[in-house]
């Protein structure tokens, strides 16, 4: 398959081009296309059998469901059975924007999208490109992030045609995701509203609106793998480069020492390796790549380089990466943990 590769300026959308994204979406196939969060690979999402090319084309497991995307907030009623007044809230203060929520589902939603549960996750994306071919299309669009599965999700449509080009029928090139991490989200289905996946609207802004608010036990500690997530794709290994990423814990100047160290043995060993650092230690570090996320205290920077900057090791040929970890308070909960994914779990705690 050849893959169309088209840009499009947010601030001057051609609708030639969304009108052809859109027909193919309507006739079955699969368009990547820019969203705030990171870039998704989108399919109709009433149509079981476009959805089921998505899992093809990503290597996604099947007991991993898929986020609905609309386009307007009424599209909602056409696949969410009840909306609850927790949803309503979060909808009212975050929609559109970067939070998903989980609803009871209607059973127009294909067992594709949903695998084995009774509930549909939606979120409604504020990036225009988005919700112009979504609403061009006409239907609820399915969109994981268009990534090989377990690689790192691709904040930039370079990325996705690395890893999809020949996969899928067409890419849309909006620029750089403003955010680089997936959405949040959030279980309204069952008493306590329940981050089943942290993100860019955190703990503290829904706490604010909705009252107390769970964490998925699953998601919140490091090496904590024994408890089964609610959301199913959070089980399994992600956000993995190539490179093996190893985190390395403790105080800043013991942190560096020990880094260096690493990469001087590893180095030894005859690997290719990598330190992954913020603008304020990148100059202490010797490695075959340093590179920077960004200032220490810019989470949302930090934030939406880390993907790229995980993706920029394997482009180098980098085998090890050594990373130091960031700070875990708002954002960072969801910066730490696509991290701590990317290093499956385990960390180097040198005090
Ligand atoms: P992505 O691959 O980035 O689109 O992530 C989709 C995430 O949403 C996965 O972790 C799924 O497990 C989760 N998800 C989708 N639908 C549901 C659902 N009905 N209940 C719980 N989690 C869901
Ligand atoms: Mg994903």
């Amino acid at each position: 398959m050849i893959t169309k590769f088209k840009t499009i300026d947010s601030e001057n959308i051609d609708l030639k081009i969304i009108e052809e994204a859109a027909d193919i979406l309507k006739k079955g196939g699969l368009v990547a296309f820019p969203t705030e969060t990171v870039y998704g690979l989108g399919a109709n999402g009433l149509d079981g059998e476009a959805c089921r090319k998505i899992y093809e084309a990503k290597g996604r497991p099947s007991d991993n469901p898929l986020i609905l995307h609309i386009g307007e907030r009424e599209q909602l009623n056409i696949i969410a059975e009840e909306i609850p007044e927790s949803a309503q809230k979060i909808m009212d203060a975050f929609w559109p924007g970067p939070i998903t929520i989980i609803f009871k589902k209607k059973s127009i939603v294909p067992d594709s999208v949903t695998g084995k549960f009774n509930t549909v996750a939606v979120r409604f994306p504020s990036n225009k490109i988005a919700r112009s071919l979504i609403n061009a299309a006409g239907v609820p669009v399915a969109a994981p992030s268009a990534n090989i599965s377990g690689k790192p999700s691709p904040t930039r449509a370079s990325h996705v045609l690395f890893d999809m080009d020949g996969k899928i029928d067409m890419i849309i090139d909006g620029g750089a995701a403003h955010f680089g991490l997936e959405s949040t989200i959030i279980d309204v289905s069952t008493g306590v509203p329940t981050i089943l996946r942290p993100g860019a609207i955190t703990k503290e802004m829904l706490e604010e609106v909705v009252g107390n608010v769970d964490v998925d036990p699953a998601i919140s500690g490091m090496g904590n793998t024994d408890a089964a997530p609610k959301a199913p794709g959070m089980k399994y290994t992600h956000y993995s480069p190539n490179a093996k990423v190893i985190l390395v814990k403790g105080s800043k100047d013991n942190v560096i020492e020990s880094i260096n160290n690493f990469v001087c043995e590893k180095q030894k060993a005859g690997f290719k390796v990598g330190v992954m650092t913020t603008d304020e230690n990148a100059m202490f570090y010797t490695a075959d790549a340093v590179l920077s996320l960004g200032k220490y205290d810019d989470q949302e920077e930090i934030g939406s380089n880390l993907f790229k900057i995980l993706r920029k090791f394997d482009f180098l040929g980098i085998d090890i990466v050594y990373s130091e970890v960031f700070q875990e308070q708002g954002e960072g909960a969801a910066i730490m943990n696509r991290l701590k994914k990317a290093a499956g779990n385990t960390f180097i705690e040198v005090i």
